[in-house]
């Protein structure tokens, strides 16, 4: 886990000036592309779903609720005195900055960003690495269940262990994927390598030959990078035959 945690601080680092890109905000950018990006990333269905909700702007926060006419307090239940809008919600509040810090993505929000919260979302969607886009994600989903708990069940959790909470669901997932990808692809997988998907926009062939009692069967298989399988074939050779 540690050895994780530095490697996606580090992968961040590195993309950390995509931040400062002009996406010209999420309406301009097709919204089927991030959605289909979404679906292709290893984290809940319900991750992808509270992510797809940001960037429609429907989280309904207390200024949102207010707006439509419902009778709520309008104030972040930990600021008081300050709108509960979606960007003081997502990284203006101090306690956002503590989360968000405490995750594994280590970000430290500077008091001048140049962007809204959607479109430093979507570019990360659109652009970061893959590995850290699921950190984002499941950042993002367990800093919604903080929230919730803090604005209708009137639990004030800790943002440290909010993120922990995060750290551990998200690796949790991710190991459970990983051991259903290994199961039922057709490939034999070594007890110490799990196969991982291809790039995006990549395809991976694998062969892989095997010796039977009938001899020897050969195996092909193209796999796209959401694991889908393109094409498969299978030939099997009776007799003694070289590999
Ligand atoms: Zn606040």
């Amino acid at each position: 886990m540690v050895d994780g945690f530095f490697m996606v601080k580090s992968a961040y680092r590195c993309i950390k000036d995509w931040q400062r890109r002009d996406m010209a905000g999420s309406s301009s950018v097709g919204s089927s592309l991030v959605w289909k990006y979404l679906r292709k990333l290893n984290i809940l269905p319900r991750q992808a779903h509270f992510i797809w909700r940001i960037l429609c702007k429907a989280i309904p926060t207390w200024q949102r609720l207010w707006n439509w006419g419902v009778a709520c307090p309008l104030w972040c239940p930990r600021c008081d005195g300050v709108v509960e809008c979606l960007e003081h919600l997502m990284w203006e509040c101090s306690w956002s900055r503590s989360f968000w810090f405490a995750s594994p993505l280590g970000i430290m929000w500077g008091s001048d960003n140049q962007e809204d919260f959607c479109t430093w979302l979507t570019g990360m969607i659109l652009e970061a690495l893959v590995d850290v886009v699921e950190w984002v994600c499941g950042s993002c989903y367990g800093f919604g269940r903080a929230r919730n708990l803090a604005c209708f069940e009137g639990k004030l959790v800790d943002a440290g262990i909010a993120a922990i909470v995060v750290v551990h669901e998200v690796q949790e997932y991710q190991k459970v994927r990983a051991s259903l990808q290994t199961r039922y692809t057709s490939l034999p997988t070594s007890a110490s390598t799990i196969w991982q998907f291809p790039p995006r926009g990549k395809a991976e062939l694998n062969v892989d030959d095997d010796q039977g009692s009938g001899g020897w069967t050969r195996g092909v298989v193209i796999q796209n990078d959401e694991g889908s399988v393109l094409a498969a074939v299978e030939r099997t050779w009776g007799g003694l035959c070289g590999g």
